[in-house]
């Protein structure tokens, strides 16, 4: 299931690269050529495009940094910096895993820990990273978050100490750190523009060579084969987190997904069931993607009054489309939702 989908992202992806480049806006540079890669790492399809005459050197920058970064990050692989620290309990990491551990802690904090990248115990219980699910006894749930807390992550330059029994994992938001990377190994080397999209996350460079922005589709958490919005963007990321893409249906006949909430141990079922979040730098826009789909729909509001560095797009339970103000004019509802405008008033 997982699998169809990305697969889907990625057709869509090319779809919508082709259909936006068909407009006949004046073009700005010579070469409007895409040049395209196409990587499977972090167990996720990854679609990148990138134009100009230096295209296909900075794509191959880019693919070689997603690998380093795969077995840099990799909680399964036992040679990267992340592994060795759960086993060891205190290790030095790369700068890149450290510059991701540092915003995790950053988010955890700002979010009251709806962002902890410790619960990777708990969520091997659920089988969420073997693909063995099954809804866990209350007493591993109250054990295993026991054993959990953020807070309990020390930073101290590049050397981070857990205590015993706890394991980290930077899933939540290390796809978004990768995009920012491909945006900067794009720029260093030359292209003209690129867009990448990492199993569905989005992220671009300036515009598309003719000018316009990009356009960049989200699904319909309803019907996830389907585009529900489409947004127009330049210099950005566009980062959903979903109930749809990674779920099994238990014995009891309920869904459970890969989003738990720090709270309970449970899956975050606060009422939202998608979360994109359009912001600079795909870091954050990863972190408070899967941070503000635990809060819930009033929380994630509150959320963003408070802050403001960001736009996003929420769909609740109940079919609800609320998309913020920032990004009002380059939003275009496709579904059969009713869509509303969050502003500040
Ligand atoms: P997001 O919402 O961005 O993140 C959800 C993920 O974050 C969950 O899957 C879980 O891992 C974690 N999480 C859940 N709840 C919380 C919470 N409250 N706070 C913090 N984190 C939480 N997957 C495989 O199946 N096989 C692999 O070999 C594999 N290798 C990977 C290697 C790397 C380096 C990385 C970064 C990921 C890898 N993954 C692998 C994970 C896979 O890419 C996940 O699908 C992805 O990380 C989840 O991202 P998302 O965009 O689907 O959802
Ligand atoms: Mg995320």
């Amino acid at each position: 299931m997982l699998r169809k989908h990305k697969t889907t992202v990625l057709s869509l992806f090319s779809a919508l690269m082709l259909c936006s480049c068909s407009q006949t806006a004046a073009p700005l540079q010579t070469d409007n050529t895409a040049h395209t890669r196409d990587v499977f790492a972090m167990d996720t399809y990854m679609s990148m495009k990138a134009y100009g005459e230096n295209a296909e050197t900075a794509l191959s920058a880019a693919e070689k940094y997603i690998l380093r970064l795969e077995s840099e990050l990799s909680v399964t692989d036992e040679q990267s910096c992340i592994a060795m620290l759960n086993s060891k309990g205190s290790g030095e990491v790369t700068d890149d895993a450290t510059e991701i551990i540092r915003k995790a802690l950053e988010v955890g904090e700002s979010t009251d820990g709806a962002l902890d990248i410790t619960l990777y115990p708990l969520l091997k219980e659920w089988g969420f990273t073997t693909e063995d699910y099954h809804i866990p006894e209350q007493s591993v749930i109250d054990s295993l978050l026991a054993d959990s807390g953020f807070e309990r992550v020390v930073l101290d330059g590049n050397t981070v100490t857990i205590p015993e029994s706890f394991q980290i994992d930077l899933g939540a938001l290390a796809k978004g750190f990768t995009s920012d990377k491909i945006m900067d190994i794009m720029q260093e080397n030359g292209a003209d523009s690129a867009i990448v999209s990492l199993g569905g996350n989005v992220q671009a460079m300036g515009t598309k060579p003719d000018g316009s922005p990009w356009k960049v589709s989200v699904r319909d958490p309803f019907m996830p084969d389907t585009d529900m919005c489409i947004l127009e963007i330049q210099a950005k990321a566009v980062i959903t987190s979903g109930n749809y893409e990674r779920f099994f249906t238990g014995d009891d006949g309920k869904n459970y997904w890969h989003i738990i909430d720090p709270a309970d141990g449970y899956p975050a079922d606060n009422g939202l069931v998608s979360v994109t979040i359009i912001g600079d730098s795909g870091l954050q826009c990863d972190a408070l993607s899967t941070a503000l789909f635990v809060l819930g729909d009033g929380r994630a509001q509150d959320y963003w009054r408070a802050h403001r560095d960001f736009d996003m797009v929420l769909v609740t339970d109940d079919k609800r489309i609320i998309y913020t103000e920032g990004i009002a004019d380059r939003f275009t509802n496709i579904s059969n939702m009713e869509a509303e405008v969050l502003s500040l008033d």
